[in-house]
């Protein structure tokens, strides 16, 4: 582990794009190019392209950093063009190993295979990780915690989320990690609807948020609020059974699903269609076609886009991975061709915005960081890929801010948790730390 990975591990910097990973691992192999993941591509967050506009010097100190940690000779950060204020910003501050990359305003410009294929050409084998074709990627938020990091041992204790939908004022806000969603949603002026429903997170890849008293962590990037009947509400609501009921019924074999699949037209194997078929007729077709839903990304085109009758094909593949993982079973098929329409099936966020029905919430929601203070905070011992961390301190120890409260388990891929207000530890379990003010 070389010394940059050292303080991103000490102070528990993790992917904040979604998917958790533990940054200092990434840190601690090698990559020809590094890409900032600066395409934000769900619809109506509004958390990285704001703050590379205000952090645009720590957001390349940040990539400098990983790419020193890496070896990368080239760095990339990738942005939409309607990004043009922190473009304005960052593009002055580039060394000359980097280069900005404009994206178009398509969705999934962020998934990270897509953006490394945007910006480098380079296409990620199915069931393939960026380090195969010599890529690293990070977002814009975990490459600031990183210069924060090096720079400052600063650890990561806030996170910085998007409130927004059917709530009063929508606004981007940094907060303590482990504040309660229902407070934040207070910081937005609450909810204008009697009968809402919520996604932790954007609302394509965002999870139904069972309950407000669940915590923000480092990987939540939005709060939206919906009314309980809409479609994005239903389609998260809807059992098992329904979806495949539906499935068997209306799949009327369109092709659209598997044309429009992101990882599929940029030659990974993986034909929605196919899998709905198979499914449908009790797992009838080649046994690599169900296998290759291992690959999916669960970008939701198929679902949100692409299918008429609205059928979910993700869902199926969802489905088939909680089985295929139980059986320890493996795609290994090849990368094929690319489709040579495939930047051009991209999805126009604009036109996916009008499908989700969410045009009425596309409004702006400035960043607000007047600092917060809660009276209490949960800290999940796991925000990231990996083990539980596993608590370091014991009920009734008074901590301060920024103490690491739980260890990396032993000989485990995971990351550490800092306190994120100071106080005393009220209660430990095998889940989380609580702490009051
Ligand atoms: S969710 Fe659907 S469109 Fe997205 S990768 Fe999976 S199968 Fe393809
Ligand atoms: S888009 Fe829908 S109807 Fe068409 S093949 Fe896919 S699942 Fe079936």
């Amino acid at each position: 582990m070389n010394a940059i990975s050292e303080k991103a591990r000490e102070a528990g910097v993790v992917g904040a794009g979604g998917a958790g990973f533990p940054t200092h691992v990434k840190l601690a192999g090698q990559a020809e190019i590094y890409i900032v993941n600066g395409a934000e591509c769900e619809p109506l967050l509004k958390v990285d392209q704001q703050l590379a506009k205000k952090y645009a010097r720590e957001l390349v100190r940040g990539l400098e950093l990983a790419m020193q940690a890496v070896g990368a000779k080239e760095g990339i950060i990738a942005m939409k063009a309607k990004y043009g204020e922190a473009i304005a910003m960052v593009t002055p501050l580039l060394k000359p190993t980097m280069r900005m990359h404009i994206l178009k305003d398509v969705y999934p410009a962020g998934d990270e295979v897509i953006t490394i294929w945007l910006a480098t050409g380079r296409r990620v084998p199915p069931a393939g990780l960026p380090k195969d074709v010599g890529v690293a990627v990070n977002n814009v938020l975990t490459l600031i915690n990183l210069a924060r990091a090096v720079d400052d041992g600063t650890p990561v204790t806030t996170r910085t989320l998007t409130v927004t939908g059917a709530v009063a004022h929508p606004v981007t806000l940094t907060v303590p990690i482990g504040v309660a969603l229902r407070e934040v949603l207070a910081l937005a002026g609450g909810a204008t609807l009697a009968d809402a429903a919520y996604i932790d997170g954007g609302p394509m890849m965002g999870k139904l948020a069972a309950s407000l008293d669940a915590p923000v962590t480092k990987t939540t990037g939005g709060l939206l609020v919906l009314p309980a009947d809409h479609i994005l509400i239903r389609r998260r609501t809807a059992s098992d059974r329904t979806i495949l009921e539906r499935a068997r019924t209306t799949c009327e074999q369109c092709l659209l699903c598997t044309e429009l699949c992101p990882r599929h037209i940029i030659g990974h194997e993986l034909p929605p269609h196919l899998i709905v078929r198979s499914v449908n007729y009790h797992h009838f077709g080649h046994p690599s076609t169900l296998l290759s839903a291992l690959t999916c990304s669960e970008c939701a085109v198929c679902e949100a886009w692409a299918c008429p009758v609205d059928i979910s094909p993700m869902r199926l593949n969802k489905m088939l991975k909680v089985q295929l993982r139980q059986e320890n079973a493996r795609y290994t098929g090849p990368l094929h061709p690319a489709d040579p329409m495939a930047e051009h099936r991209l999805v126009p966020v604009s036109r996916l915005i009008a499908k989700l029905a969410i045009s009425e919430y596309n409004r702006k929601a400035p960043l607000d960081e007047t600092p917060y203070q809660p009276a209490r905070v949960l800290l999940p011992l796991r925000q990231h890929v990996g083990a539980p961390a596993v608590a370091c301190v014991a009920v009734g120890d008074t901590v301060s801010a920024g103490q690491a409260i739980a260890e990396i388990a032993p000989n485990a891929l995971g990351a550490r948790i800092h306190a994120s207000i100071s106080g005393r530890v009220e209660a430990i379990t095998e889940y989380a730390i609580s702490i009051a003010a």
